[in-house]
């Protein structure tokens, strides 16, 4: 066959999770909890499986859990947003992302990316015809190089994919970039993707400044969330896009013959809890934030290096004073084939990684014996 995505394989996710399994190694590499999303809520998709709420749900989502949704965000970010012309619920955020890309790249375009970045945005984009142009971020703090960013515009840029709090690194975009961006862009006709899906996991008393709350931005916006990330349910698949009503209209062409309709127990169930339990996402980085110190403490009777992640359940670490010797991809493999405890690389997220990356990946998003037992392990590396 000749494949339409010769360069792309299984995903690391998919590789080191199950390398995890086989090895029976402590999994903090694809990023899920090891622990269940509110019990209420998983008692209400039973619930809601019971009363018949079976079939399909409207194609831009359920009504009642648009609004919540709505509600959420004229809570978190002060914006108004119309339900039903600006709110598309998705399969999850990786199809909304689809989506959007499909819906705006023609062929010949060009999507900024920031490296890292995601595993799904390539690929999307090149099944639309378009072609990335990698923009790396600076270290060490992965912040966005404005000069670098400003170099790779071009007559042929169609949009920009923003992801804050960053996968993999939990740096998070301030106010003060959005309104650079703002500068920079204005007076062209260039989109932009904001993946917000760790929106609610920030830490040290920051606040996530979303592309929602941006007047100018969110006006060329495609704003992508995840209900698996911000109810510790991952393999709901479950998430939503917020767009302007003429971006949302493009939108759901393409979501409509995707997918149609995200699953509809799970919708009901979502807007339940919501309805019941607005406070949820305020306690969220108190939540997280605990286990990230937990980690963090643990992790510095060992000889990895690191800065505390701002947002996400991520936390990166540098080995370099452990195994120079190895690349990251290695070094994830001997972690968990020799030590017990799975990771992922940073590399894989670049189209070039710097000369001499030594850093890797945790998840934290797990219950505190995992992160003792798998702290213990790393101590002794
Ligand atoms: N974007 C980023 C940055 C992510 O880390 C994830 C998590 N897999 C997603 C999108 C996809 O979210 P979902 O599982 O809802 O598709
Ligand atoms: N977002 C998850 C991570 O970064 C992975 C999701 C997936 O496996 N596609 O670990």
């Amino acid at each position: 066959i000749q494949s339409k995505l010769p360069n792309v394989g299984t995903t690391i996710f998919t590789t080191m999770s199950q390398l995890a399994v086989q090895t029976g190694a402590i999994n903090l590499s694809q990023g899920f909890p090891d622990f269940d999303g509110p019990q209420a809520l998983r008692e209400a998709v039973g619930h809601h499986v019971m009363a018949g709420h079976n079939q399909y749900s409207p194609m831009t989502g359920l009504p009642a859990l648009r609004e919540q949704i709505a509600r959420k965000i004229a809570r978190s970010y002060g914006r108004q947003v119309d339900m039903d012309e600006e709110i598309t619920i998705t399969p999850g955020a990786t199809e909304a992302i689809f989506c959007a890309l499909q819906a705006l790249v023609r062929p010949g375009d060009e999507v900024i990316v920031l490296d890292p970045c995601y595993d799904s945005y390539e690929p999307s984009v090149e099944l639309a015809g378009g072609r990335c142009v990698h923009v790396p971020l600076a270290l060490p703090d992965f912040s966005i190089d404005w000069q670098r960013l400003a170099d790779a515009l071009s007559p042929r840029t169609r949009l920009i994919i923003l992801n804050s709090p960053h996968n993999p690194s939990g740096a998070l975009l301030s106010r003060d970039e959005l309104e650079q961006l703002a500068r920079l862009i204005r007076g062209s006709d260039i989109y932009l993707v904001s993946d917000e899906v760790y929106e609610h996991l920030i830490y040290d008393g920051a606040r996530h400044a979303s592309v929602l709350a941006h007047e100018e931005l969110y006006a060329r916006a495609f704003v992508v969330s995840s209900f698996g990330k911000t109810y510790h349910v991952t393999g709901w698949k479950t998430g939503y896009v917020v767009a302007p009503p003429a971006l949302s209209a493009e939108l759901r062409k393409v979501h409509q013959f995707v997918a149609f309709c995200g699953v509809s127990p799970l919708q009901w169930a979502l807007a339940d809890y919501m309805a019941a339990c607005p406070e949820h996402v305020d306690e969220l980085p108190a939540f997280y934030q605990a286990k990230r110190d937990l980690f963090c403490d643990l992790l510095a009777g060992s000889r990895f290096t690191f800065t505390r992640a701002p947002g996400t359940y991520f936390q990166l670490a540098d080995y370099s004073a452990i195994r120079d010797d190895l690349d990251d991809v290695e070094m994830s493999l001997w972690l968990t084939r020799e030590h017990g405890v799975a990771t992922i690389p940073v590399s894989v997220f670049y189209q070039s990684p710097p000369a001499g990356l030594r850093l890797v990946r945790f998840c934290f998003a797990k219950r505190e014996e995992t992160l003792r037992q798998a702290a213990e392990k790393l101590c002794r590396v």
